[in-house]
């Protein structure tokens, strides 16, 4: 079997990924931080192992944030041009990959809401996702 390659980039174009699947899980999260970090409705968040994400160009100028009252909630986007880019979590267990930083389209679908319970009411909410009030299950 073929292994997904997927390559992303941020909006001024000097930061490049590239992350392999297989892929953990895909997801919509609608949680205040996520609407906050990315300045709409929600995050479209792929999740994938540290060891199958590498960047390509420009990784000095992704700056990281790990908000201080949070367990584990940290964002990282372009110094350049503020685009979310992909990151690890605090764990270092998953990378974080920001669905709208990809130039590719990934092989799988969203297959959750996450924090639905914290969704704006104008939030894009039109499927048949499941919806799980806080953290899904088996999620950390
Ligand atoms: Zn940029
Ligand atoms: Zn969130």
């Amino acid at each position: 079997m073929d292994i997904e390659v997927l390559t992303g980039s941020c909006l001024c174009g000097a930061v490049t990924y590239e992350v392999r699947g297989p892929f953990l899980r895909f997801a919509h999260c609608h949680c205040r931080r996520c609407c906050k970090a990315t300045g709409t409705g929600h995050a479209t968040n792929l999740y994938a192992s540290p060891e199958r994400f590498e960047w390509r160009s420009g990784r000095e100028l992704a700056v990281r944030y790990d908000l201080p009252t949070a367990r584990s909630f940290a964002t990282t986007f372009c110094s350049r041009c503020g685009t979310p880019l992909p990151h690890h979590t605090r764990s270092g267990r998953e990378m974080v990959v920001p669905a709208g930083s990809l130039d590719v389209l990934p092989s799988l679908a969203p297959q959750v809401r996450a924090f639905w319970d914290s969704r704006m009411p104008w939030s894009c909410t039109m499927d048949d996702l499941p919806r799980s009030a806080e953290y899904p299950e088996g999620w950390r």
